[in-house]
């Protein structure tokens, strides 16, 4: 399939997501377990890293990133550019639930919401949530943009692009 076939909708602008929080608790991800969460205040925590997007392979019981992407990444946003219907298209696009977030050995990266607040930790101050900006997760360099990244149709042995981020 050529990667470019799917292009991300120009239309959606990531701000909106934090734009209007009417109705939303301030700071509720203090208040309130994962389990207590509404599926806004869930969605709501994903930072738009898209690092959960990075290819992953296990040896030995340990996960290793690698800066290998999903090529259904756009990653000059790092939004899913077939969000809606992923788990049809992609096999191994995985649900971000709470199975998920616990799972050993851990596949998401350290610095995400999820695993944070499962940990018992606060988000991280650049996390949208606390500045109001889609774009602090960029601007913070805490998100998959202006990385050295390798589409994954270009890629045929993983192993040669494990990485070792600190963030990862
Ligand atoms: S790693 Fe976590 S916070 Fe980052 S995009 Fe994936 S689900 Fe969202
Ligand atoms: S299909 Fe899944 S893994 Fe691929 S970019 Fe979209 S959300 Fe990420």
């Amino acid at each position: 399939m050529p990667k470019d076939e799917y292009i991300l909708e120009e239309s959606y602008d990531p701000q909106s997501r934090f734009d209007d929080m009417e109705g939303v608790e301030p700071e509720f991800w203090k208040k309130k377990s994962l389990e207590e969460m509404s599926k806004r205040e869930w969605e709501l925590l994903c930072d738009g890293c898209g690092k959960c997007c990075l290819n992953k392979i296990e040896i030995k019981g340990r996960i290793h990133f690698t800066n290998t992407y999903c090529r259904f990444l756009d990653t000059k946003s790092c939004l899913c550019k077939i969000y809606d219907c992923r788990f049809k298209k992609i096999n191994d696009c995985r649900d971000i639930n709470l199975s998920a977030i616990r799972e050993k050995p851990r596949w998401l990266p350290k610095t995400c919401a999820y695993i944070l607040l499962d940990e018992g930790k606060d988000l991280p101050s650049w996390h949208p949530l606390k500045t109001g900006k889609a774009v602090s997760v960029h601007e913070s360099g805490q998100s998959l943009k202006n990385r050295k990244l390798i589409n994954e149709s270009e890629v045929e042995d993983y192993e040669n692009y494990i990485v070792e981020w600190p963030d990862l």
